[in-house]
Formats: structure tokens, C-alpha cells, sequence
């Protein structure tokens, strides 16, 4: 099915939300600000991201406990094994599951030596994301996403190895795959044309970023892989110093990538909140995706 640009009024569309957990009591309420006011979107789940080598353990977990504890929302509670041995994952995940938290996204984190660094596995260590799939499935029926790159990771030789990883994840039990941010949606389309051929028949939801400082986004897109279409660098050109038009034009940016994947028939999107709410709570409205009824917007506190 193809949707058109039109505003979904059938509810077809499902959204989901990312965080990263918040390192000071300033971060923690803005974090709160955007948890809130994305709420009444009712979004199928929010994740909040974990720091490879455990080093967001306890403030994942409390990011985690605080949403299942203070809102309606269903968290899900981003895992990564690099640097931790299979016991200490084993029980995070057990710690986590403990909570009440029935759904992951799996993810073998990258190396502490930084993006680009060989990767080794610690030597009691799960040694990438399918393995890391397969022993969280062992500890109970649980939900679990994993990562695809519609450029393929940086580390895959070729989309082949790529999309084979892809596939062991899913043979040990992922049910969705999230992708890396894109903002061509050739890339994306035909990344999953390649996973299909090769039986992969999961949900590859495309991850959106709306893209909240371009030139901290292009900094960080050289190092996970993901391209800067010449276009894209020339919208936001000339705008550093003019924030409100950059907001503008971000957010122009966002809504147009979003309805065109609609166009392509595409009914679920994952954002990169970025722990920001009115990028994404624009691009959502853009699509019909609206409060709740019964539910009121909250607006951030005046600054
Ligand atoms: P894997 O799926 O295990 O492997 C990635 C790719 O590397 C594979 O496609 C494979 O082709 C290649 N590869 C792996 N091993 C080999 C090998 N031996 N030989 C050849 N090729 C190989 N990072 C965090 O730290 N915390 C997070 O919360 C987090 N959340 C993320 C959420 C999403 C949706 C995405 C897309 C990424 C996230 N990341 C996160 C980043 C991720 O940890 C890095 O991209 C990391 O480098 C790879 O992890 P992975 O699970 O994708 O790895």
C-alpha cells in the first residue's frame, strides 16, 4: 500500500522515539520537557540508548524505570556487549527484564577506541550483535530490534556481509530492524530490496533524523557511515548563525524525507529525538499523527 501525502486520518502510521540518557539534572529536564510532550503522540514504544562499555548502565536503567514508572509510554532499553563480558550483559538484561521491560534493541556497540578502531570482542564477550540477539532471546519471550545500515556499517567489506549479519540477527530472533540515519531515500529503498532478496522479511523501520545542528550531523554521519547529499549540505549552507531558519528549514527537511517514504509505502518511522520534541513533533504532525483525544499538549515551561 501507498500512502499519499495526505494526513493519515486512519491511523495507520506508527512512530516511535528515541533518547539518550541525560549526564546532568539540566539535561535530565529537558529530557522530561521532550518525554512529555511527545507522550501524547502515542508512539508504539521510546527507547533510550546505552553507552557501549556499560558506561550509561545505571542512568539507561534509571531513564528506563522513570518512563515505565511516570508515563503511559512502553520503553524499550537499548544493549550493547562491547567491552562487558557475557555475564555482566546477561545480567543487565535480567536486571532490565526484572523491571518489567519486555522489549530491546540489541546492539554490539563500537569499539572504546572510537568509530573506525578495530573491533575485538572482549574475551568472555558476546562477539557482535547476532550473538547478542541470540542470548537475550534465551532470557524470555522478549521484543528485540536491531540495527541496519542502508550504506552498510562502516566495518562490512561489502553489502553481502552486511546484509548477512543483518540475517543472523534475524535467524536468532530480532523481530525489526531500526536504521541508521539516511536522507536519501534511494539508499534506503533499495537496501531493503537487497534484504528482502536475501529473506529477510522483518520490519526495516527507517530511523529519521531531523537534523538539529547540520554541522555537528556532518561531523558525526563521516564516522557511522552515512553520506551528506550535496543538496542537503547546500539547504542548510550559509545558517549557522541564523537558528530560528535553521529550525525552519530542518524541519522542511525532515517532513519532506518522511512523506516521501510514505509515498513509498512506508507506515512506521523510528526519530532521533536527539531529546529535542519540536522537530519531531512538527514532522508528526505533518503526517496526521495528532494528541490523543482526551490528551493535552504540554507545553515546555516558559525559560
Ligand atoms: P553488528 O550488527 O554486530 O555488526 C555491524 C556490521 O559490522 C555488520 O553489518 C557486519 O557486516 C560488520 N561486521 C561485524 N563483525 C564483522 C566481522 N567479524 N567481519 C566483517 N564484518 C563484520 N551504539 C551504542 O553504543 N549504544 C546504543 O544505544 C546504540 N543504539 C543504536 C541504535 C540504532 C538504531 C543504530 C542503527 C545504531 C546504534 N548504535 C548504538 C551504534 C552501534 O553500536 C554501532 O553502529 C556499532 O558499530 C555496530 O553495532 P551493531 O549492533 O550494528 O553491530
Amino acid at each position: 500500500q501507498r500512502f499519499s501525502r495526505q494526513p493519515d486520518v486512519s491511523g495507520k502510521l506508527r512512530v516511535s522515539f528515541e533518547f539518550f540518557p541525560p549526564k546532568t539534572d539540566a539535561m535530565e529536564a529537558r529530557l522530561w520537557e521532550t518525554v512529555k510532550r511527545l507522550e501524547p503522540l502515542s508512539p508504539s514504544f521510546v527507547s533510550v540508548t546505552y553507552g557501549a562499555g556499560g558506561s550509561t548502565r545505571e542512568r539507561t536503567a534509571r531513564t528506563v524505570k522513570r518512563i515505565l514508572e511516570e508515563t503511559q509510554l512502553t520503553p524499550a532499553a537499548h544493549m550493547t556487549c562491547v567491552d562487558a563480558s557475557r555475564e555482566d550483559v546477561d545480567q543487565v538484561v535480567g536486571e532490565f527484564v526484572d523491571m518489567g521491560v519486555k522489549r530491546f534493541v540489541a546492539l554490539r556497540g563500537d569499539p572504546s577506541a572510537g568509530v573506525g578502531a578495530a573491533y575485538r570482542p572482549h574475551p568472555d564477550g558476546y562477539a557482535n550483535g547476532a550473538e547478542l540477539v541470540g542470548a537475550m532471546k534465551r532470557q524470555g519471550d522478549l521484543d528485540i530490534s536491531v540495527s541496519a545500515y542502508p550504506e552498510k556499517h562502516p566495518e562490512s567489506p561489502d553489502f553481502a556481509t552486511d546484509i548477512d549479519m543483518l540475517k543472523r540477527k534475524v535467524d536468532n530472533g530480532a523481530t525489526r530492524a531500526i536504521t541508521q540515519f539516511f536522507f536519501d531515500n534511494d539508499l534506503y529503498e533499495r537496501y531493503v530490496e537487497r534484504a528482502r532478496r536475501a529473506g529477510i522479511y522483518v520490519p526495516i523501520v527507517p530511523g529519521v533524523l531531523p537534523i538539529h545542528n547540520f554541522t555537528q550531523v556532518a561531523n558525526f554521519a563521516g564516522r557511522c557511515g552515512a553520506s551528506i547529499p550535496g543538496w542537503l549540505a547546500e539547504r542548510f549552507a550559509g545558517l549557522e548563525d541564523e537558528p530560528q531558519i535553521h529550525a525552519l528549514v530542518a524541519s522542511a527537511v525532515a517532513a519532506e524525507q518522511v512523506l516521501d517514504l510514505m509515498e513509498r509505502g512506508i507506515d512506521d518511522f523510528h526519530f532521533y529525538t536527539m531529546n529535542r520534541a519540536d522537530l519531531v513533533y512538527a514532522v508528526c504532525h505533518m503526517i496526521g499523527i495528532r494528541p490523543r483525544s482526551g490528551t493535552t499538549v504540554e507545553q515546555p515551561a516558559a525559560a
